[in-house]
């Protein structure tokens, strides 16, 4: 594009010639929290989306512990043996309070990281979930126009990011343990209700407990009603630490995109995720700059405690400050 600054159509020209370097300064523009920054980022992002979409997106989550690490640097070396170039990126929100993130992190995939075939981003720190998971989705694209066959996107399994991380992604996995319980958690948390595919790792510790879990976890799945028609959600036993069962995963992967796209529901399912994305951006935008706007900042503080002591209605309270917009 033409408006673009030469710093940064040498960012969108490394990107597209497949560099690292330029991808991972790309990524790092749009991480910035400076408002020129982002400015530039969307240019930039302009001018690469018109090479994205041709990635198949995996979402990996699972607690602490389960094996997540382990089990993508196994895949993503599977993956770049059939010929593939798999980037891993993260969303972990805990990384913005403590300044230092526990996923995505170079030391611990640190044969994958050596391939010239991958790429690995941690997590990026903003203020809200909705900010990290806004800076990934857009580090996704980037990566996609960079020609990445497989992209990664790596959560805890904790709080909300495994329902961000399977609103930016094809596919949602869910890593579990092989002990009884394990899954109620997470019915509970209504993570098993976005899974496509559940993966009881560690199996070579105690293979009949991960038998007696697979069977537990796929009555439990009885339970709910199916996110597809198409697709009934499978449920797999591997050890990522012995590298079995990898093969397995992936031809499952494969499964569930040629099911999808037969049906037309990936791509129905990525346009409805755009929309998502926009109004998501749309609400948090007009709520910060309503919060930010003078004349509510004034009033709010007197119509808030009147609505408190009854002497107006919520409504009323509402309507007038929204009337500054
Ligand atoms: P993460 O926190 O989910 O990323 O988990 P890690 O990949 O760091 O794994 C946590 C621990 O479990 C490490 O000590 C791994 O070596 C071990 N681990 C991971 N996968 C397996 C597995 O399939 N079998 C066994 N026995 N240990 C595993």
């Amino acid at each position: 594009s033409s408006s673009l600054a030469p710093a940064d159509q040498a960012l969108v020209d490394g990107v597209l010639a497949r560099q690292l370097r330029p991808l991972a300064k790309t990524i790092t523009l749009i991480e910035s929290l400076r408002e020129d920054h982002r400015g530039r980022a969307h240019k930039v992002l302009e001018a690469l989306l018109p090479h994205t979409g041709g990635a198949m997106r995996v979402g990996i989550s699972g607690v602490p512990g389960v094996g997540k690490s382990t089990f993508i640097e196994g895949l993503g070396l599977y993956l770049i043996e059939q010929g593939l170039r798999v980037a891993v990126l993260a969303v972990d929100p805990s990384s913005s309070v403590t300044g230092g993130s526990i996923l995505g992190d170079k030391t611990r995939m640190e044969l994958l990281s050596q391939n010239p075939a991958a790429f690995i981003r941690p997590s990026p720190s903003a203020c809200s979930l909705g900010g990290v998971a806004e800076k990934t989705r857009e580090s996704m694209l980037v990566c996609e126009a960079a020609g990445f066959d497989v992209i990664i996107i790596e959560t805890v399994g904790v709080g909300q990011s495994e329902t961000a991380v399977a609103g930016m992604t094809d596919i949602f996995c869910l890593l579990q343990l092989p002990n009884a319980g394990d899954d109620l958690q997470a019915i509970k948390k209504g993570i098993m209700e976005i899974a496509d595919l559940i993966v009881i790792n560690k199996a070579d510790i105690d293979p009949v407990a991960a038998m007696r879990a697979k069977s537990q976890i796929k009555t439990a799945l009885h339970m709910l009603r199916p996110a597809s028609p198409n697709w009934a959600v499978p449920v797999l036993t591997l050890s990522a630490l012995k590298k079995q069962g990898i093969a397995d995963f992936w031809n499952a992967v494969m499964d569930y995109r040629r099911t999808l796209t037969d049906s037309g529901e990936l791509a129905a399912k990525r346009r409805h995720q755009a929309m998502a994305w926009m109004w998501e951006l749309i609400d948090s935008e007009l709520r910060s700059r309503f919060r930010n706007h003078p004349q509510v900042k004034q009033e709010l503080p007197a119509l808030a405690r009147a609505v408190e002591e009854g002497s107006t209605t919520p409504s009323i309270a509402a309507l007038r400050l929204l009337g500054h917009l």
